[in-house]
């Protein structure tokens, strides 16, 4: 096995805005507590640093108009024309390199994908990618450049037609749903707060595809409250036997982390516990994974997790060279390994029994209408 890391000090010369909640500097902080970890001192790891891809690779996916909005707001000037493309919205904000920024994440994403594609890697993880939202001629949901339908695109290019897409991001990824609704080439596969109670308001059980893509969608819709125990089931009951059924030659994960229960912008009540086991089970899906940041707003905690998820991409165990040597916080934010780990959070046995119903009757409606496509009984 063969994995890399992806990451650049660049990343963090961004700024969205100062109380915007999308921090450019968590990929340093996954970076630090990985290299504290001892996460990369395996000789199979490397930790690459990658080069910003040219503006022409955006028109993959992109609208020219678009590319050039997106380089008119590079200097941090807002122009309402700006407005049309989604930028200068407060969720959207032009800011100063704002296509610098975006084509540094593209290049760190197709550089993972490039890697795997060509045999050099098994798995790849660029923290930072994984911007599920962007539309074609659009910014939305803090994402700029859609780097997934890109690496996508890419990857077609070079011979793949089976790419399985897994979002575990609080939010639904409609920007790469869109995109491949009518193929059957790419599998995408999402579990998401459900579309009535957030933002980009779809991902509903029945969006299942269209023409040869029917049957190629699979949304899992979770009510507010979703814990653990119901975020588990509904992984397990849907992924493993979607991945047997579409065998595929590469998975791509947006392992998006605001489905904590801290994160300020959601209203899931998971732990990092079960974001573990479904890291684990992405991992032996397939010998290889594309693995993209996405969301996750409660900062530090989005750190842990996807420090945890590399050591579980590698098949390896985080350890503390300082654990025992010294206290106090002189190392960093974390003392001890195990304090990466979440304790359990249980939600009331009402709230439970809610949850669970509605998590029921999503699965139930899956297995009825979409499996059947995928030859799946
Ligand atoms: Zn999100």
């Amino acid at each position: 096995m063969n994995s890399v890391f992806l990451y650049t000090p660049k990343f963090e010369q961004f700024e969205f805005s100062e109380h915007h909640p999308f921090k450019p500097y968590r990929a340093k902080m996954v970076y630090e507590l990985c290299y504290r970890y001892g996460l990369f001192d395996y000789p199979w790891v490397s930790v690459l640093d990658p080069e910003p891809e040219d503006a022409s690779e955006m028109l993959r996916f992109h609208s020219r108009e678009y590319v050039e909005a997106l380089r008119g707001a590079n200097k941090g000037y807002f122009d309402v024309s700006m407005l049309n493309h989604g930028l200068g919205s407060s969720d959207n904000p032009v800011f100063k390199g704002v296509l610098d920024f975006s084509l540094l994440v593209l290049g760190a994403t197709l550089t993972g994908a490039d890697r795997i594609a060509s045999g050099q890697a098994d798995i790849a993880f660029n923290p930072i990618g994984g911007l599920h939202h962007a539309g074609p001629d659009f910014a939305e949901g803090f994402c700029y450049v859609n780097d997934i339908v890109i690496a996508i695109k890419r990857l077609f290019e070079q011979g793949l037609e089976r790419i399985l897409y897994v979002d575990i991001d609080a939010h639904h990824g409609n920007g790469v749903q869109d995109a491949f609704y009518d193929t059957d080439q790419v599998m995408f596969v999402s579990f998401h707060q459900s579309g009535d109670t957030i933002y980009p308001g779809t991902g509903f059980e029945n969006e299942m595809g269209t023409g040869k893509g029917l049957g190629y969608t699979v949304n899992v819709p979770l009510p507010e409250y979703t814990d653990d125990d119901a975020y588990i089931r509904a992984f397990k009951t849907v992924y493993p036997p979607v991945v047997r059924a579409y065998n595929p030659q590469i998975v791509i994960a947006q392992v998006g982390l605001d489905t904590l229960k801290k994160d300020p912008l959601t209203n899931l009540r998971c732990t990092n516990n079960s974001f573990q086991e479904v890291i684990s089970e992405i991992k032996q899906s397939n010998s290889k994974v594309l693995a993209l940041g996405g969301g996750g707003y409660s900062v530090k905690d989005v750190a842990k997790g996807w420090t945890l998820a590399w050591a579980i991409l590698n098949d390896i165990e985080p350890h503390d060279p300082y654990q025992g040597l010294i206290g106090g916080a002189m190392y960093g934010f974390e003392t001890s390994s195990e304090e990466l780990y979440d304790p359990p959070h249980r939600i009331s046995e009402n709230l439970k029994k809610e949850v669970d119903r509605f998590v029921d009757q999503k699965l139930a409606f899956i297995e009825k209408n979409v499996f059947p496509y995928l030859g799946i009984t």
